[in-house]
């Protein structure tokens, strides 16, 4: 993969160039905000550090995500939750604080690259038709069908729904489905995922076709061939 390593600290720039080049990764680095928008196009994922010489970070994460639909990983000194949260709501895919551990950034780089593997995220695979019992959901039409009819969600429940019939096998905790489409982990407390997956239960007529996951989240469920379970 080609990465863009945004970062002005020399030494730091230097360590994690060398971690991503030892996993095989190709890197270009660059320490200004006007030389990353220059090359954004070019990257198959991003690491990000907020703070640069001549633009805030996140303004460049704005200005980044009209051009490039990458995934971007955050590398900031700051650690307040604020800063966090502007940076997901900006477009930020993931964020470590420094000082972090190389092995914990690859691991999230991996993770990222997974979930942003998605007909949602953008990303250039466009995997096939997932279909459960009458239910089939079709990623590059954005529809969802079941017994043959088109079901209206709306974009948010589409979302959710797409999300987990993308990894079917998968159980999918809650944090991880808020970071992907509502962009934010901290809204782990709220009741919106719910809410969304009972409205796609309730429009399809197959509560089965998303099963909970008590305490941990959900996963795409078996509808039966007549609807049922
Ligand atoms: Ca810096």
């Amino acid at each position: 993969m080609h990465a863009l390593l945004v970062e002005d600290d020399d030494r730091m720039a230097h360590a994690l160039g060398t971690a991503l080049a030892q996993r095989g990764h190709s890197v270009r680095r660059v320490g200004r905000a006007s030389d990353a928008l220059q090359h954004a196009h070019e990257a198959e994922f991003v690491l990000l550090d907020l703070g640069l010489p001549d633009l805030d970070g996140l303004e460049l994460l704005r200005r980044m995500r009209t051009v490039c639909d990458a995934p971007v990983i955050v590398v900031t000194a700051r650690c307040e939750e604020r800063d966090i949260v502007q940076g997901l709501r900006a477009g930020a895919d993931d964020y470590v604080v420094k000082p972090f551990r190389t092995a914990e950034l690859m691991a999230r780089i991996d993770a990222v690259r997974r979930r942003t593997d998605l007909p949602a995220g953008g990303g250039a695979q466009s995997p096939g038709r997932v279909r459960t019992g009458d239910v089939e959901i079709d990623p590059a039409a954005r529809t969802v069908t079941v017994a043959g009819a088109e079901v209206r969600l709306t974009r948010r429940e589409y979302d959710v729904l797409a999300f987990l019939a993308a990894r079917p096998g998968e159980v999918h905790s809650r944090e991880e489905i808020l970071d992907r489409i509502w962009g934010d982990v901290f809204l782990t407390a709220s009741r919106s995922l719910d809410v969304h997956v009972a409205g796609i239960r309730a429009k399809t007529g197959r509560s089965e076709l998303i099963r909970t996951v008590r305490g941990f989240g959900y996963q795409l469920g078996s509808v039966g061939p007549d609807g049922g379970p």
